[in-house]
């Protein structure tokens, strides 16, 4: 068979081709059941297997403690905006929620939160245009908040937290929420300093529809009475996510990601940490492209660069057409930046192998001799 295309898209995204190679297999019958998994009943034993299977990988890849649910919902990471204030903001009487918005993502999460509390931006990189994070210790978070949320990767604006604010250390006793849709599983997470994590599944996990939530068990039980039963965290959790029909077959492909992530190895390390250094190895090489051009630019903080998104702009922009023709052309797709940005963006999630990125590389520099 042909070389599949390397797919740079920001998402939905790539997958694992084993992964894709493996649900073609047992599409029609899955371990001799007879079904597809789409096919089956969500409370039957095969089903049953698939999502318990698919949550234990889980919890043991990103080390998640057992004082944290994991949640398989619907709703992508938009409907999260609104379901996690729903289910927080009435921690305290006066529904304060601090946001530290770093991008076009967690802009988006303030403005809906606004509907059901007072939810304020703390800080913002807006006056730098997004390419730096303004130090934790500067934050102005206020007391007696609900929460504090940030988007620890900026999917458009590509800016990484590369460590999460301490926030019991900054003096606030407020649980922090992330929203990881765009690199959970390329790098551990610290759970000492979360209290509740959520991402769509369709950057770094399978399929568009399953939308993933960690949240520690003590943040349980506060919804507002107007939050949907679907949607409040504690009957979520009480039902195992089958408080209604969940998303099964994302859930399929997601367990079978786990499952392919638990296998990789990059010398002694394993599972996340192997890509880690994998997602490591990937990005250096592209920023140092970037860098070491007349071409191309990224005007992103060095200190809070993203490894999975890294937006880039041709200092020509005429040549924008060009670049994108071409790229197909060479078998590299979807490298289109976001019309907010303009320029070029480049996704590199645990998919993309390394030598998705030295095709790249060796196609930005070919491309830049030609139009010197
Ligand atoms: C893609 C993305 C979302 C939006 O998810 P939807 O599933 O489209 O609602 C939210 N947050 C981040 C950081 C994203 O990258």
């Amino acid at each position: 068979m042909r070389q599949r295309p390397y797919n740079f898209s920001a998402g939905p995204a790539a997958m694992p081709e084993a992964v894709l190679q493996q649900a073609a297999a047992e599409m029609l019958d899955w371990h001799g059941s007879g079904m597809s998994v789409m096919e089956m009943s969500h409370r039957g034993k095969e089903f049953v297997s698939i999502c318990e299977q698919a949550e234990a990988d889980l919890r043991e890849l990103l080390a998640v403690p057992p004082t944290f649910k994991i949640l398989f919902m619907q709703g992508g990471g938009l409907a999260e905006n609104a379901i996690v204030p729903m289910n927080l903001a009435a921690r305290k009487p006066a529904r304060l929620m601090d946001f530290i918005v770093t991008g076009a993502w967690s802009q988006k999460s303030a403005q809906e939160a606004r509907k059901y509390g007072d939810a304020t931006v703390a800080a913002s990189g807006a006056d730098t245009g997004f390419t730096t994070i303004p130090a934790p210790a500067t934050w102005p978070l206020r007391d007696g908040l609900s929460y504090v949320h940030l988007c620890s990767n900026e999917t458009i604006h590509g800016v990484e937290f590369h460590e999460l604010p301490d926030l019991q250390a900054l003096g606030c006793d407020a649980p922090l929420v992330i929203d990881f849709s765009s690199h959970v599983l390329s790098r551990p997470v610290d759970w000492s300093r979360v209290g509740l994590a959520f991402g769509g599944a369709q950057k770094n996990i399978g399929p568009a529809g399953v939308t993933l939530v960690v949240v520690r068990e003590d943040l349980l039980g506060h919804a507002l009475p107007v939050c949907p039963s679907a949607f409040d965290y504690r009957t979520v959790a009480e039902h195992a996510s089958m408080y209604n029909t969940p998303p099964t077959y994302g859930i399929y492909m997601a367990g079978l990601t786990f499952q392919w992530l638990k296998a990789q190895r990059e010398g002694a390390l394993s599972g996340v940490a192997a890509m880690e250094a994998r997602n490591l190895a990937k990005a250096r090489l592209l920023y140092d492209c970037i860098d070491g051009s007349q071409l191309y630019v990224n005007r992103v903080d060095p200190a809070c660069r993203s490894r999975m998104n890294i937006p880039f702009q041709l200092r020509e922009e005429r040549l924008n057409d060009a670049f994108l023709a071409q790229a197909r052309a060479h078998g590299l797709l979807q490298l289109k930046g976001h019309k907010s940005v303009g320029g070029m963006r480049a996704s590199l999630y645990n998919a993309m192998p390394l030598e998705g990125v030295q095709a790249l590389v060796e196609f930005m520099r070919d491309f830049e001799r030609h139009h010197a």
